[in-house]
C-alpha cells in the first residue's frame, strides 16, 4: 500500500473523485469521440458505440453491411491479439506472483486468499440459490433437476473458462436434455455467450473493490454505485474467452480514479476464478433460454415446481 499509495493519491487528485454526480451523465456524451478512446473513458465510447451501431440499422443495408464486415475482422483481430497475450500469461502470472510475494511478503498472499474467497463464495451463492430461485420463481421448473441435466455444461466451462467455448454444449443441452426448441435455444444461448455475463459482473464488483481497498483508496456511496452499473455493462462487452473481461476491468477501475495496471495483484488468481465465474455465465443464459421457452408455451423436459402455483405442467405442450 505504502507503494502504491502516493499514486493512488495522484490519480484522486486528477480529479475522478468528482466524476460521479450530474457531470458525470454529461461527461457520457463525448465532445472528441476518438479523445475519450484514448482516455480510456468507458462510457464514453460505449455510448458512441451504441449511437453508431443504431445508426448503422437506419441506412440502407447494403451501406451498413460493408462496415460490419470491417468491424468483425478488426474485432477478430484483436481477438487474436488476445488469444496470444493469454498464450504467454501462464510464465507472466508465475512472474506476477513471485514479484508480488517478493515485495509485498506473506502479507499479501492471505490478503489474496480473502478476495478469492469472498469472489467464490458470492459466485457459489448467485450460482446455487438466485438461479434456484429464479428458476422455481419464473421458470417454474425443478431447480434440481435443472442443475443435475446441465452439469455437462457447467464441467465444460468450468474447464475451458470460455462462454464461446461452451456454446455448442449448451446448446445441445439446451435442445437434447432440457427441451428447449432448436429456434429459442438457437437464438438467445449464442446472444447469452456474448452479452449475459452474471459471474463476470459479480467478479468485476468484488475485484473493484479489492483493488481499490489495496490502493487504499475509499469509495463513495455514488462511486460504488457506478462499480454496479459499470460492471453490468462491461460485463456485457466482454468477450467470452478466457480472461475476457480483464481488459474491461481495467477501464472499469481508471474510471474509477484506481490504477487499472493494480489488476496485476489478482492476475496470479485470475484463471481458477475466470473457470469459476464462466460457470454462472452459462447458466445464466440456459436459465435464460428456459424462461424463454417457458413464457412462449413450450414443453420442457424438466420436472415442474410441485406445489407451485401455476406449475401443472412446466410448458403448455406447444405444438
Ligand atoms: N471467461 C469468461 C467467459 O468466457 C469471460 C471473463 O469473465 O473473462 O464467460
Amino acid at each position: 500500500m505504502q507503494t502504491y499509495s502516493g499514486e493512488a493519491d495522484d490519480r484522486k487528485k486528477e480529479g475522478s473523485g468528482e466524476l460521479f454526480g450530474v457531470n458525470t451523465i454529461v461527461h457520457i456524451v463525448p465532445r472528441n469521440p476518438i479523445s475519450a478512446a484514448a482516455k480510456t473513458e468507458l462510457l464514453s465510447v460505449i455510448f458512441i458505440a451504441l449511437v453508431f451501431g443504431v445508426a448503422l440499422t437506419r441506412i440502407p443495408r447494403e451501406k451498413a453491411r460493408p462496415v460490419e464486415q470491417v468491424l468483425d475482422g478488426v474485432n477478430e483481430a484483436i481477438m487474436k491479439i488476445v488469444g496470444m497475450v493469454m498464450e504467454i500469461a501462464p510464465y507472466a502470472v508465475a512472474a506476477l506472483i513471485f514479484s508480488t510475494t517478493a515485495r509485498f511478503g506473506w502479507g499479501i498472499v492471505a490478503t489474496l486468499v480473502s478476495y478469492a474467497a469472498c469472489v467464490l463464495t458470492g459466485l457459489a451463492i448467485h450460482q446455487f440459490v438466485v438461479f434456484s430461485i429464479l428458476l422455481a420463481l419464473l421458470c417454474r421448473v425443478n431447480p434440481v433437476d435443472f442443475f443435475r441435466k446441465i452439469t455437462p455444461v457447467m464441467v465444460t466451462a468450468f474447464s475451458t473458462s470460455s462462454s464461446n467455448a461452451t456454446l455448442p454444449t449448451s446448446i445441445r443441452t439446451a435442445e437434447e436434455d432440457l427441451g428447449v426448441p432448436p429456434e429459442i435455444a438457437g437464438f438467445v444461448l449464442p446472444l447469452g455467450a456474448t452479452m449475459n455475463m452474471n459471474g463476470t459482473a459479480l467478479f468485476e464488483g468484488v475485484t473493484c473493490v479489492f483493488v481499490a481497498q489495496v490502493f487504499g483508496i475509499s469509495l463513495s456511496l455514488g462511486q460504488q454505485a457506478a462499480i454496479i452499473v459499470l460492471s453490468v455493462i462491461t460485463a456485457v462487452g466482454a468477450a467470452g474467452v478466457p480472461g475476457g473481461s480483464i481488459p474491461l476491468l481495467m477501464m472499469v477501475l481508471e474510471t474509477l480514479g484506481v490504477p487499472g495496471g493494480g489488476i496485476a495483484i489478482i492476475l496470479g488468481f485470475d484463471r481458477i476464478l475466470d473457470m469459476c465465474r464462466t460457470v454462472p455465465n452459462v447458466t445464466g443464459d440456459l436459465t435464460c433460454a428456459v424462461f424463454i421457452a417457458r413464457t412462449e408455451g413450450c414443453a420442457l423436459k424438466l420436472e415442474p415446481m410441485q406445489g407451485w402455483p401455476g406449475s401443472a405442467g412446466s410448458g403448455g405442450g406447444r405444438e
